[in-house]
């Protein structure tokens, strides 16, 4: 290699480095920017042509104490200075154990609970059906159309949307079954959503051979479509009836997310099992499943777990992100934001009436959802599309989502400043008024 081409090689630019990641990662693990970062703190990320984002994406939920706090940092560093792994499995360590008594605590309602500690959401979604299998000696499982749980095997069974993430994937485990999500926006009741669980039983598999239904509090990947508590209520007293798992899938909702710890605690309703993963470590890869102590010890020793599950470095940092979510108040925060946001999205849903649809909000995950004609039935994949491809010039990390396209969400990091949230919406405001000039629509 002569000397130019070597010095053509170091450069790192987001252009040449989207050239060398397009030739040799695999396109199905895509990017929605080719925005390389080079730093990142709190709510701001810079790439590595010093360019400045806000960032409304926090890596998906992950980074809900913003990017690397200095208490996580800290705590990280301490820990890989005294080891970084051992196998919780073969010798475990303190540190995973006080997170394990915390996450018992924090979990909603007041039943003894357990936990185990994996890496990823996927992972822990697997465990939980793993665990509820083995504590009712059933089958079946139970999830919702438009769910998205993972893209392992098991997980992208229980998905309830084919591409991208089932598209040529198949075959997938038997025994798993998809009910309609209630969402009043589409006109699926609470009701209708609780009847066709009730005719799935007579068509499908008795309510006596189901071992769980895994709901999400708020569909994430899906939509930002929250669960009405009288739908949570109403699948406890079905799980209550016929001794079934009613397993929460938390992973996008949970630590502070919602304005609550976790999204059940909206609806006053205890989940037998309920995963934990994202924003649990601030970044670091750990996930958890916490349930019902009963149900938790039905796998035998050896059954649950993973080399890398509960990592050390993964539990100090999750430590760190509990003080902070408490010490930051973070889940009042949560709300605060949630609301400030919610008050521009409302006017521009005012000020574009044909475009967006329908504004969401539970505490700092929130949603728009774009149509044409101010048409529910008329999602607008191409404007949400446009509009994503826009953010990076715009200064903004933005995430689309819904099970048509058709859904900006926002996760703004809970520790982001008034400022900084203000800077940002105003960015969107401004990428949305240059996206629907550029396509040349009339505004109504
Ligand atoms: N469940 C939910 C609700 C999720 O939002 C996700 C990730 N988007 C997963 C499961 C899967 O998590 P992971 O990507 O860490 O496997």
């Amino acid at each position: 290699m002569s000397m130019n081409q070597s010095v053509i090689q170091q450069v790192t630019t987001n252009q040449a480095l989207q050239k060398r990641k397009t030739a040799v990662i695999a396109r199905g693990q895509g990017n929605v920017y080719p925005v390389f970062v080079d730093y990142a703190k709190n709510s701001e990320v810079w790439d590595v042509d010093g360019n400045r984002y806000i960032d409304f994406a926090s890596g998906i939920a992950v980074c809900n104490t913003g990017h690397s706090h200095p208490l996580i940092v800290e705590a990280v560093k301490n820990q890989v200075e005294k080891f970084s792994h051992s196998c919780v499995m073969v010798n475990p360590y303190e540190v995973a154990i006080t997170l394990a008594e915390k996450l018992v605590e924090l979990a909603p309602g007041e039943s003894a609970k357990k936990a185990i500690f994996v890496s990823t959401g996927a992972e822990a979604v697997e465990n939980c059906i793993k665990i509820a299998r083995a504590h009712t000696k059933r089958r079946g499982v139970i999830a919702f159309n438009g769910g998205f749980h993972g893209r392992t095997n098991m997980t992208m069974a229980l998905t309830g949307k084919i591409a991208p993430y089932k598209k040529d994937f198949g075959p997938f485990p038997a025994e798993i079954y998809h009910v309609p999500f209630p969402n009043e926006l589409h006109g699926i009741s609470v009701a209708d959503s609780l009847q066709a669980l009730n005719i799935l039983f007579k068509v499908d598999i008795a309510a006596e051979d189901v071992a769980a239904i895994i709901v999400e509090p708020v569909q994430g990947e899906g939509g930002f479509y929250q669960a009405p508590a009288e739908f949570l209520q109403g699948l406890r007293d079905l799980c209550d009836q016929h001794g079934i798992v009613l397993i929460a899938d938390e992973i996008q909702t949970g630590f502070a997310r919602t304005g609550k710890m976790f999204c059940f605690e909206h609806a006053n309703v205890e989940p037998d099992l309920i995963t934990m993963a994202k924003g649990i470590a601030g970044g670091l890869p750990l996930s958890a499943v916490v349930g019902k102590q009963a149900i938790m010890d039905a796998p035998l020793p050896g059954g649950l777990g993973g080399t890398y599950g509960g990592s050390p470095v993964a539990c100090a940092a999750a430590l760190s992100v509990l003080q902070i979510i408490e010490q930051e108040n973070l889940v009042q925060r949560s709300n605060e934001i949630g609301q400030i946001f919610a008050q521009h999205l409302e006017e521009m849903k005012l000020h574009y009436p044909g475009f967006i649809v329908d504004v969401r909000q539970i505490g700092a995950m929130l949603a728009i959802e774009l149509v044409s004609d101010n048409d529910v039935d008329k999602p607008n994949p191409a404007l949400t599309q446009a509009i994503i491809g826009k953010a990076a010039e715009y200064g903004l990390i933005l995430l689309a989502c819904g099970f048509y396209g058709n859904v900006i969400r926002f996760l703004p990091p809970l520790t982001i400043s008034d400022e900084t949230l203000e800077e940002g919406i105003a960015k969107f405001k401004l990428l949305f008024q240059d996206v629907i000039a550029l396509q040349n629509i009339k505004t109504q």
